[in-house]
């Protein structure tokens, strides 16, 4: 691991300050996936902010009847939070489809959505990898990609990206709130949080450098019967090869999204409107445009028949 320098935050506008101040800053919290990555020396930090000392850790009532989670909420906290097991069971299941029991206690939301792929390829430094170092071109191309993305990918990049939780808050339209070096805040649609590869496959968020996230809005509850279903290739401990995040409403509307299929969380509200005519013609439309390798076409069908019993599920 190389050297770094250390502080903790004392506001999150001062870390967003200190972080666009210290050259090569990173801000760490659970530290989960950072500190994986800076054994492996994939990510070399000069300068950490610790914010764990932050007031960013409650849940608490929006004025709009939803809910106001903050960045630092453990992902156990919040799956288990009981306005969120009883109004967002879709956000509670998708949380503990995720990881284990111990990573869930200390990874929290804001790192939940920064999480890194789990490309194989950008693990191993011996390996060209555009989205580790831009421009050397990408190994899982023509490689090893049973597991990756089979849309929204591109020539430079096709990795999926790995979180349930941020499946579940993309189809309930949840809210990024962030805060900025020189004190200013934002509020990013989750549809627009996380980018597509395109030739900057490097660059995965809508965040500026040097911006923090402070906290996610739920809207006020959707109702219905909200499912997740994950699936993998072991039964816990394991990312998903596709899932299936979703709310149905009695009438048989409802909204999907889809997990382990694409760079960022995935759903087409086109693809909505055909819920009632069931799972092949929804399928069909958060499908289209699919570009699949030899290796994961599988999981277009995995997507369809998921989907399917997803339904069967909620109907019943
Ligand atoms: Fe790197 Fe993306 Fe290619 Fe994986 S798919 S090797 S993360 S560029």
């Amino acid at each position: 691991m190389k050297v770094f320098s250390y502080e903790r935050a004392t506001s999150p506008a001062a870390a967003a300050a200190a972080a666009a101040r210290a050259k090569g800053a990173k801000f760490i919290a659970g530290g989960t996936n950072l500190l994986d990555l800076m054994k492996l020396e994939i990510e070399t930090p000069a300068h950490l902010i610790d914010l764990n000392g932050l007031a960013l850790d409650r849940i608490e009532p929006t004025a709009q009847g939803g809910l106001r989670i903050g960045a630092l909420v453990r992902n156990t906290d919040l799956a288990a939070h009981p306005q969120v097991r009883r109004d967002y069971g879709l956000l509670s299941r998708a949380l503990l489809a995720g990881a284990s029991g111990q990573l869930r206690n200390k990874a929290t939301t804001a790192g939940n959505l920064l999480q890194r792929t789990r490309c194989p390829y950008f693990y191993d430094p011996d390996q060209p990898c555009n989205k580790r170092r831009p421009g050397a071109g990408c190994a899982a191309i023509g490689g090893f990609n049973r597991p990756l993305a089979v849309l929204g990918g591109g020539d430079a990049c096709i990795a999926t990206h790995p979180s349930d939780m941020a499946v579940a808050m993309r189809a309930l339209d949840a809210v990024v709130e962030t805060v900025q070096p020189d004190g200013r805040t934002r509020r990013i649609p989750i549809a627009d949080f996380h980018r597509l590869p395109g030739d900057t496959p490097h660059i995965e968020t809508a965040l500026a450098p040097a911006e923090l996230i402070t906290a996610v809005t739920l809207p006020k509850p959707l109702g219905g019967v909200q499912l997740y279903r994950k699936v993998r290739d072991r039964a816990s401990y394991a990312f998903a090869l596709i899932s299936v995040a979703a709310v149905v409403q009695p009438d048989g509307s409802g909204r999907v999204a889809l997990g382990g299929v694409a760079p960022k969380p995935w759903r087409v509200e086109a693809a909505e409107a055909e819920l009632p005519r069931g799972a092949k013609a929804v399928a069909a439309g958060l499908l289209a445009g699919a570009k699949p390798t030899a290796q994961n076409a599988f999981k277009l069908t995995l997507v369809e028949r998921t989907l399917g019993a997803v339904l069967a599920q909620a109907k019943a």
